[in-house]
């Protein structure tokens, strides 16, 4: 069976990760979408916030699964039999940390292959970081994140400003 892990922070997940997740999943009998649980970066949604919007986007497929965790991804990959972890490269500025975390995962487990996919052109410019200040100052998040999304980055702008 071949198992891939796609993992990240996807705080929150934006239209340019619904891309890569489409264009790989077939290429696999599992996808799983990892959702990190770490602290180093303070995030907007808590985890399980994170994973059940990605939840929502892929109930019809089966073979996409979802799931957090806040130990190494090579652990889990290893773990749940994956060989392959994927991840998304939008441009040079993502390069350098990409490709360092690739081979700091192989030097951790060998046996597990780091395949990168380039973003889609329409999506390149989508970042997580990128979508939460556009609704930070209420502009329109159509065309940047599912549907599902938009409504929550709405709502919990609206919370944090009332709590202000
Ligand atoms: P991390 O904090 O681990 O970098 P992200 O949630 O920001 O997690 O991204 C997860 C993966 O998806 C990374 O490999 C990142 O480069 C990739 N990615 C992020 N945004 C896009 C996009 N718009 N198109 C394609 N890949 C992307």
């Amino acid at each position: 069976m071949k198992i891939a892990v796609y993992p990240g922070s996807f705080d929150p997940i934006t239209l340019g990760h619904i891309d890569i997740i489409k264009r790989i999943s077939d290429h696999f009998d599992q996808l799983i979408i990892l959702v990190s649980e770490s602290n180093q970066k303070s995030s907007l949604f808590t985890a399980e916030e994170r994973a059940s919007f990605i939840r929502e986007n892929f109930k019809q497929e089966p073979h996409i699964q979802v799931a957090a965790h806040s130990g190494l991804t090579v652990d889990y990959a290893h773990q749940i039999k994956a060989q392959v972890i994927v991840r998304g490269l939008r441009a040079i500025g993502d390069f350098e940390y990409e490709m360092s975390m690739a081979h700091m995962n192989k030097k951790l487990n060998p046996s597990i292959e780091t395949m990168i996919v380039f973003a889609n052109p329409t999506y390149q410019y989508i970042s997580s970081r990128g979508v939460k200040e556009v609704a930070k100052h209420q502009g329109s998040l159509e065309g940047l994140v599912p549907v599902n999304v938009a409504k929550a980055l709405k709502e919990k702008i609206e919370k944090m400003k009332e709590t202000r």
